[in-house]
């Protein structure tokens, strides 16, 4: 087992084009302290989350000392924000701290985030806040406890030092990133509007080396990359639809190459199905609502198409973006029926699902409450009368009921057996932002016990637990007037 000291970095990053990056050290971070450590994160780079010391967490992902191995830098990237092209954009506050290969041979990308300004960071001061760290580390784990492809959060390191955010000041802290991939579509549109093609040519020739190996040997490599990318991208948003989900800062620079969540902000589960749900005060044109989010993620995919083609036919990217709708499609079936209990696939399930979305667009429905009480449909009154609960005009269901047990007659599991199906795809524990602000809340007055048991509590989402019952219980009024922006 390694420690934090002896990682085993290799950093590939740094063969890469150097308009892609600037090296440099992260800025410390005034008294930095340790909030939150993931046992489960730290076993994925091979490091013994017992033998881990809280002060010197603290002093290494705080930014005073520089890790053994680690080159950190900062990434150059491009994108598309709320559909204008901002060629100024990277890494502003977060630096790649290098890459570990656990003994697995996985390669792990170790990012920190709050690290400081760089060549990047514009008019920014290279801090993230502790709230938005805190939203970020908690949200990670809910995401992976879920199933939904996420970037993860090894630590949360807080601090005395202060930022400004809309005219308050804020605790600084910083969040450490692990995934495989920090490659963005906005790294290829960087290289693409630049008109640097060799350095173009050279990413996807690492990305394909690095992510998608299996594709080389395809007849044309970077249109399969493409093609794969597009597939990831559309079960991802399909994953998000089918949980309530808003990203909210859908930009392409949030967009993550291998089809991870990415890049937190102000996302929400919503309480309340509300196909226009905007996350987020400054997004005033409401692009990044709800349901626009297989829409953009598809436009997203054209920003990369557009910047592949010095290297893919334009045919292909059309190609690709004419199967995207379909793609989606299917994955959203497919979650949805995972979420009724539905192993067979028939005809009449897409109407089903489209009767039970329209019914919860209609009576802004809690529909994660709504999935679980329904993985206990056993038919009986009982069963009908607690799904009519969440249900503002309770007969508004009553039809959608009948039509439900006719189609589970054509399934062969048994009660118990789909009961315990389920379960597992619908969760008890839900991150709901007022839980997040529950803890935001406490962490301000110096108490992280509710980061600590909520990061616990999602991580196995599905599980009763009765210590935390009313979390699973409807929100409290207060949560409606939870108002986020941007500002992190
Ligand atoms: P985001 O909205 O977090 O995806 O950030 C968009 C861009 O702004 C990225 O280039 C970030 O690195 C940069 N950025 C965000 N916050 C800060 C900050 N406090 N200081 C410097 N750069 C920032
Ligand atoms: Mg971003």
């Amino acid at each position: 087992m390694a420690t934090l000291k002896s990682l085993n970095f290799d950093n590939s990053y740094l063969q890469l084009p150097e308009q892609l990056f600037q090296r440099l050290s992260p800025t410390p971070l005034q008294k930095p302290f340790l909030i939150g450590f993931n046992p489960d994160v730290a076993q994925l780079l091979d490091i013994d989350p017992c033998t881990v010391n809280p002060k010197e967490i603290a002093s290494f992902l705080g930014g005073e000392k520089v890790l053994p191995g680690s080159e950190p830098l900062a990434m150059k990237y491009t994108g598309h924000q709320f559909g204008v092209y901002n060629p100024e954009l990277g890494d502003g506050r977060g630096l790649l701290l290098g890459e570990v290969v656990n003994k697995k041979g996985e390669r792990w990308d170790l990012h920190l985030k709050g690290a400081g300004k760089t060549a990047y960071s514009r008019f920014g001061d290279g801090r993230a806040v502790l709230r938005s760290s805190i939203r970020e580390y908690l949200v990670s784990e809910a995401m992976h406890g879920l199933g939904i492809p996420t970037t993860r959060a090894l630590s949360l390191v807080g601090s005395e030092e202060i930022a400004m955010r809309e005219r308050m000041m804020e605790p600084c802290a910083t969040v450490l990133r692990v995934t495989q991939c920090h490659i963005r579509f906005g790294h290829f549109e960087h290289l693409y509007h630049t008109r640097q093609h060799d350095e173009l040519k050279t990413l996807a020739d690492y990305c394909l080396e690095r992510y998608f190996p299996e594709l080389i040997g395809a007849e044309q490599p970077y249109l399969a990359m493409y093609q794969e990318v597009a597939k990831r991208s559309a079960a991802l948003v399909a994953k998000w639809q089918a949980y309530g989900f808003v990203h909210a800062v859908l930009n392409t620079d949030n967009m993550s190459l291998i089809g991870e969540t990415f890049d937190y902000g102000p996302y929400s589960f919503m309480d309340r199905y509300k196909p226009e749900y905007v996350s987020n005060g400054n997004d005033h044109q409401g692009r990044y609502a709800f349901a626009n989010q297989p829409s953009i993620v598809q436009w997203n995919l054209s920003c990369l198409g557009q910047a592949l083609l010095p290297l893919i036919e334009r045919d292909g990217v059309m190609a690709v973006l004419d199967t995207y709708p379909n793609h989606y499609k299917q994955a959203e079936l497919s979650e949805f029926r995972k979420r009724l209990g539905l192993q067979r696939q028939e005809s009449e399930d897409e109407e089903l699902i489209r009767q039970l979305l329209t019914l919860f667009a209609q009576q802004q429905v809690d529909m994660n409450r709504f999935f679980r009480r329904l993985s206990d449909f056993d038919g009986s009154d009982q069963a009908v009368a607690s799904l009519m609960e969440l249900i503002a005009l309770p007969t508004a269901i009553s039809d959608w009921l009948l039509a439900y047990e006719r189609r589970l007659k054509k399934e062969i599991a048994s009660f118990p057996i789909r009961r315990a199906q389920m379960r597992k795809v619908n969760p008890e524990y839900i991150l709901r932002n007022y839980m997040a602000e529950e803890a935001i809340r406490a962490a301000a007055e110096g108490d992280f016990s509710v980061v600590h048991n909520l990061l616990m509590l999602l991580r196995n989402p599905t599980e009763d637990n009765d210590e935390f019952k009313r979390f699973s219980m409807s929100p409290p009024d207060w949560a409606n007037g939870i108002c986020l922006t941007c500002s992190s």
